[in-house]
């Protein structure tokens, strides 16, 4: 099963993923996990996405596609990819990347969260860019750039809407329900 998260920064995407990854057997693809890890090591990618990062800015698709790139070889027994794709761009080139795998995604699970609860969860974690100016970058990053991905998978038909208000198991009970049906 290949399974694709999307959602706003502080959606509860991170911990999902981590309840969908151990039930399901996918391997776990965190764009976000695998920058910060590249910035602390201060590798080539690391260097260039640091920038972009702490302004709460997109690091740019190629750098990202890359990323990814080298990573998905690792899923044949399925992958949640969480945090990518983040553009239209980032998501023809994921297409394309499957279909000559043969392997396209099965579903793609849309974390839905008011934004006042957003801002409310972001605040209360304490990551380096999680401060209220980056916090409101992230979020028009959002808006502006991976949430036209709502449209674009929905033409597809895979897209399913998860309520993202309630407690940690209530969401995942929802969750769960929608990839039941794909398993
Ligand atoms: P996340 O942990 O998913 O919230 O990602 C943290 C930061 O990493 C984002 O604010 C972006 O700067 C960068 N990032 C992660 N995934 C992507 C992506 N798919 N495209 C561009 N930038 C990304």
């Amino acid at each position: 099963m290949r399974v694709v998260f999307v959602g706003p920064p502080g959606a509860g995407k991170g911990t999902q993923a981590e309840n969908i990854v151990r039930d399901y057997g996918l391997f776990h693809l965190s764009t976000g996990d695998a920058l910060r890890a590249a910035v602390k090591a201060q590798t080539p990618i690391g260097i260039k996405a640091d920038e972009y990062m702490k302004a709460g800015a997109l690091v740019p698709d190629e750098v990202v596609i890359g990323v990814v790139v080298e990573r998905l070889d690792e899923a044949k027994d399925g992958c949640l990819l969480d945090g990518f794709p983040r553009t239209i761009a980032q998501a023809e080139a994921l297409d394309k990347i499957l279909a000559e795998k043969n392997a396209p995604l099965d579903v793609v699970l849309e974390l839905a969260v008011p934004e006042e609860e957003l801002f409310k969860r972001l605040a209360s974690r304490g990551r380096a860019d999680d401060n209220p100016e980056v916090i409101k970058q992230r979020l028009v990053a959002y808006h502006e750039q991976t949430e036209p991905l709502v449209g674009y998978y929905t033409q597809s038909g895979i897209l399913r809407k998860i309520d993202g208000l309630g407690t940690v198991e209530e969401i995942y009970a929802r969750i769960q329900a929608v990839l039941n049906e794909y398993k």
